[in-house]
């Protein structure tokens, strides 16, 4: 039924790039019992979700949102797909996304925009953008994004859903086609608190596959999801406020501010004094990491290729510039620029610097208090077409979503109000950031508050 449904919505929203066949459907069934991993911790038997086109499938191919891997079908399944494969979950397709997870809007994608359920005329943020229009109308009953620098957020926000980044290391990247392998992590996106709880016990934990993926054993994230927020300290970090504004963003935190403080909640200010340096050095690390790894993309080993090349030189030149969309060649060539040699100190490692000035400003602040509650954009979802001459404009969407991808933080973002714009109330979302691996108590908080 709902393999039909998205079938039906696809000329109106396109959140999918592939969706499964029957023949596909059934060997998820039979494939998943052949998977030689741990037992599953839950039993999600026959639940139809979503992924994002980044994870490699072996039943499916994985493009990426780029005609670089148009074709291209993975001889190996990522971690965090076979494992909820495992469970018996069933993938119904692959979702949309912006061209290698860069971008904040899906407009980057080689398939086409994806479409806001709530209004077509607004895009769904991105990267991960099919997800949250898949979950948001009802075409699967949950899905895996990535986040890099804000991509299960935003859109979670801008469709109305929930969407959880992991801390760094808790969900393995295996077989997750990297982009800045020092921030991609893969989460939930789902429609409730606790759908993502149930998701992230299926995916977390460490991997020997996955270098980074930590060690640190797995909390149960439904056993206190019930428990009461009486005595919990939620900070505000006062210059994130500063840069929102009054708004309808303020007036939906606010008002979740006041029905959290009648649970028990007691709010204080804090200061993250290097947040507005964090978007500048995101975007000098993030390049730099994506223009090494984008570098196995040339047209001998995997990917697109270009017809009668002269010579090897000509081969990888012409083939990178049929193969990769234009927001990807300019990530590229920042990446480039900022890691060459001369370059290196003034950009790179200066971004570095700046990055562990923001992580310090994290572990203050969440020394004085148990969680922080932040805005997740600025406003609601904007119009196809808006940002796209404007590439600054579309990069400051992740402001108040990046500092947490830097620090490495785990953080939620929850639907709260609406505003609105085009004739119709668009979703607006609230962020709650956690410390490292409590995504526990940033469920609970969201739950409670849903
Ligand atoms: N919009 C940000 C970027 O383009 C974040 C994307 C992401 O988290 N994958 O880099």
């Amino acid at each position: 039924e709902f393999a039909t449904r998205a079938r039906d919505a696809q000329p109106e929203l396109n959140a999918y790039i592939t969706i499964a066949t029957e023949d596909q459907l059934e060997q998820q069934t039979t494939y998943a019992r052949d998977l030689a991993l741990k037992d599953a911790p839950l039993d999600l038997a026959g639940i139809p979700l979503a992924i994002k086109d980044l994870f490699c499938t072996e039943l499916m191919p994985t493009t990426c949102g780029s005609k670089m891997l148009e074709n291209y079908v993975s001889p190996f399944e990522s971690t965090a797909s076979s494992r909820l494969l495992q469970t018996g979950a069933v993938f119904l397709g692959k979702t949309n996304m912006d061209e290698f997870a860069m971008g904040s809007s899906n407009e980057n994608s080689f398939f086409g925009p994806v479409r806001n359920p709530w209004h077509k005329e607004h895009v769904p943020g991105g990267s991960s953008g099919g997800s949250a229009a898949a979950v948001a109308a009802g075409l699967c009953l949950g899905a895996l994004g990535t986040d890099t620098g804000g991509s299960i957020r935003q859109p979670a926000a801008y469709c109305g859903i929930t969407g959880l980044k992991p801390t760094y290391g808790r969900t393995s990247r295996y077989g997750m086609v990297a982009y800045a392998s020092s921030l991609d992590q893969a989460g939930p996106m789902t429609r409730t608190a606790y759908d993502a709880a149930l998701m992230l016990t299926a995916i977390a934990g460490p991997d020997d596959r996955d270098s980074t993926s930590s060690a640190e054993p797995v909390a149960d994230y439904l056993k206190d999801i019930n428990k009461p927020l009486q005595g919990l300290r939620v900070g505000l970090p006062k210059e994130y406020f500063e840069a929102l504004g009054e708004g309808p963003v303020l007036n939906a935190i606010m008002e979740a501010k006041k029905a959290l403080e009648q649970q028990g909640v007691t709010f204080v200010d804090v200061s993250l004094p290097h947040s507005n340096l964090a978007l500048s050095a995101y975007y000098i690390i993030a390049p730099a990491e994506a223009s090494t790894n984008l570098s196995r993309f040339d047209g001998v080993r995997f990917g697109h290729r270009c017809n009668s090349a002269r010579d090897l030189a000509d081969l990888y030149a012409r083939s990178r510039s049929e193969g990769f969309g234009a927001e990807v060649q300019r990530r590229i060539l920042i990446g480039t620029f900022a890691l060459s040699a001369g370059y290196q100190d003034a950009f790179y490692k200066q971004a570095q610097r700046v990055r562990r000035l923001v992580k310090n400003d994290f572990i203050d602040a969440l020394d004085q208090v148990d969680l922080l509650l932040a805005p997740v954009t600025l406003g609601a979802a904007f119009r196809l077409g808006e940002k796209t001459d404007d590439p600054v404009s579309m990069y400051k969407e992740d402001l108040f979503t990046i500092p947490v991808s830097l620090a490495g933080l785990p953080a939620i973002s929850v639907p709260c109000g609406t505003a609105d714009a085009s004739g119709t109330s668009l979703p607006l979302g609230m962020q709650l950031i956690g410390n490292y691996f409590d995504e526990a108590r940033l469920l609970n908080v969201a739950h409670q508050w849903q």
